[in-house]
């Protein structure tokens, strides 16, 4: 059966506008998904950041509490120092004493740089924090305008596809899929002309039988080399065509006279 080019170059119009608007449709959750990833690394890193900062500080408030405890004891063996007589319990104490306020400064100073590292570790953690915030605030932004976009996107599908759906009554299941397909792999052209025995979507020349089938459109025919569907189409080819033919009559006429047939070939060329 034949079909009507006319209504096809519509459809192909409408299937390509389709495959484009499900393309975009497609490409929507691109951003959200980039956005959701960068969101999460950063979540885990305030994560691991918040659990180092927990160990750091109970390790701080450990040397802050043998830093007073040690303080405590030497303060304890000052007064049994004050209360003694043996020489050799002074001496004692007094090295414990010595000892205990040398363990004090490195206690101390130990305590100061750890507390140094932590309120540093601090700071960055509220760094970390405030991205959290910011970015889950874009990635919520991101889902709305998606939404958005979405709906937006998919009553134009809905239109389209009614389009379609009109344009592609008649058109059997089989052409019309295969159609479809076309379209889809060959950037929205699935039917062309043919000129002279020229595919004008691949520009292949077709085998001359297959091009005059063509031209007598008593069914869908798609070009063997780019499947697109053809379509017969007058152009100047035909005419380069029917002047070749002209010429060639009148050689076979020339050539039964015998003599100087290719000279009046194209003198009569030259006539036309
Ligand atoms: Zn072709």
């Amino acid at each position: 059966m034949s079909i009507d080019y006319d209504t096809l170059k519509k459809l192909q119009t409408v299937l390509a506008d389709y495959f484009q608007i499900e393309d975009r449709i497609m490409e929507i959750p691109k951003d959200l998904k980039d956005k959701e990833e960068v969101l999460q690394k950063t979540k885990m890193d305030y994560l691991e950041q918040h659990n180092k900062c927990e160990l750091i500080k109970r390790d701080v408030d450990a040397i802050w509490e043998k830093y007073v405890q040690t303080g405590a004891e030497r303060e304890e063996k000052e007064r049994q120092i004050e209360n003694t007589t043996l020489s050799r319990e002074f001496e004692n104490l007094n090295r414990e004493i010595e000892q205990d306020k040398k363990t004090e400064g490195a206690l101390l100073k130990s305590y100061n740089a750890k507390k140094k590292y932590l309120e540093d570790l601090q700071v960055k953690l509220e760094v970390s924090s405030m991205m959290v915030d910011e970015q889950e605030g874009e990635v919520n932004e991101e889902k709305e305008k998606n939404e958005h976009l979405l709906a937006e996107q998919e009553a134009l599908l809905e239109e389209k596809k009614k389009e379609r759906d009109r344009l592609s009554k008649g058109i059997p299941d089989e052409i019309l899929f295969k159609f479809e397909r076309i379209i889809r792999s060959k950037g929205g052209t699935g039917v062309v002309p043919v000129h002279g025995i020229i595919c004008q979507g691949c520009y292949m020349e077709l085998p001359e039988q297959f091009a005059n089938d063509v031209r007598r459109d008593e069914e869908v025919h798609f070009c063997p080399y780019c499947s697109r569907v053809l379509y017969y189409e007058e152009s100047e080819e035909d005419e380069r065509a029917d002047e070749r033919i002209h010429g060639d009559v009148s050689i076979e006429e020339e050539v039964s006279d015998g003599g100087e047939a290719f000279i009046s070939s194209e003198e009569n060329l030259f006539d036309d």
